[in-house]
């Protein structure tokens, strides 16, 4: 114990570890508790069309207030629940709020076309993924072509035989497919071509930079004619500017979402949105 005194940056790396460690444990014991116990919702954020700005979609994003740590971010808490299997049971509540809010819009006469969730890479690797879906989907008496599954580049690349099974059989059911975050994995491109998804999501990351960064503005450019010849609609994210949105127009990019447009919010926030720009909703 005494001979790490002189070693200062291994001892603050391991204190920081240590913390991390711990706050993993403390959340994964308490995310037990807390799809049961109600902390979980969902916020959704519209997508629009880049051309008209009308409504197209709109993408659930999973919130959990805890009522100590306050209001914790996927980016966290997603990894904990993947890591203790947790995420099956989350993933499904996930499933059958966006399925149920969903409805709720149709019955109000305000829903866009499309809702999208995310899938993770366990809940991706599921050989009973589509049944699930489709159970969720009929509880709540929703038409698949409605649903959108994103799943990240990476989780597509990690198996991408599987994943093209998989993919082949959701397709099938109807549901629809995204690429999120495209840009950041290692697509192949043959693999890319086979997949039946139809809209690839530019990462933000690439977004972001648009006004500044010539690369950045030739890898987004080059990912909108890729999606273009392969037949797929692109979505750009995080899109924060008016100069990001005349750049992604002019080089054809389809839907954008960000909060230039809107931002993430909670149901009952959505639900007014939604009947308040009733005449931009693309039906
Ligand atoms: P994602 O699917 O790529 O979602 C986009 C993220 O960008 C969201 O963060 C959203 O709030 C944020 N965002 C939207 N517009 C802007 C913008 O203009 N600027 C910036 N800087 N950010 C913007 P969020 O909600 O924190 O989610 C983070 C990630 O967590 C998501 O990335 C997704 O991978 C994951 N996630 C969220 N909900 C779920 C879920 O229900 N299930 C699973 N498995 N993962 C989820
Ligand atoms: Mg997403
Ligand atoms: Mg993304
Ligand atoms: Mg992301």
């Amino acid at each position: 114990r005494v001979k790490h005194e002189n070693r200062g940056d291994f001892r603050f790396y391991t204190s920081e570890m240590q913390a991390h460690t711990e706050r993993a444990l403390l959340l994964a014991s308490a995310l037990r508790h807390a799809v049961a116990g109600g902390q979980l919702h969902l916020h959704y954020q519209p997508q629009f069309d880049v051309s008209t700005r009308q409504v197209t979609g709109a993408e659930a994003l999973v919130r959990w207030s805890h009522p100590s740590l306050g209001v914790l971010s996927p980016a966290e808490f997603i990894p904990v629940a993947e890591s203790t299997g947790l995420i099956n049971e989350l993933g499904a509540w996930v499933l059958r709020e966006a399925a149920r809010e969903l409805r709720r819009w149709q019955d109000e006469g305000v829903a866009p076309p499309m809702l999208a969730v995310n899938l993770s890479a366990v809940q991706f690797r599921r050989p009973d993924l589509p049944e699930c879906i489709r159970r969720e989907l009929d509880e709540a008496g929703i038409q698949p072509e409605r649903l959108e599954l994103e799943l990240t580049e990476a989780v597509a690349m990690d198996d991408p035989e599987k994943a093209l099974h998989m993919m082949r059989q959701l397709a099938a059911s109807g549901v629809r497919i995204a690429i999120d975050d495209f840009g950041t994995g290692y697509s192949s491109l043959s693999y890319l071509k086979r997949f039946t998804a139809h809209r690839l999501k530019i990462d933000q990351s690439f977004v972001r930079d648009i006004g500044e960064d010539e690369d950045d503005r030739a890898i987004v450019r080059a990912i909108i004619r890729l999606a273009q010849s392969l037949g797929m609609h692109t979505v750009a994210e995080g899109v924060e500017t008016e100069e990001q949105l005349a750049f992604l127009k002019a080089e054809g990019c389809d839907e954008a979402q960000g909060y230039l447009l809107a931002r993430p919010m909670p149901a009952d926030d959505m639900r007014a949105f939604l009947a308040a720009n009733r005449a931009l909703i693309v039906r």
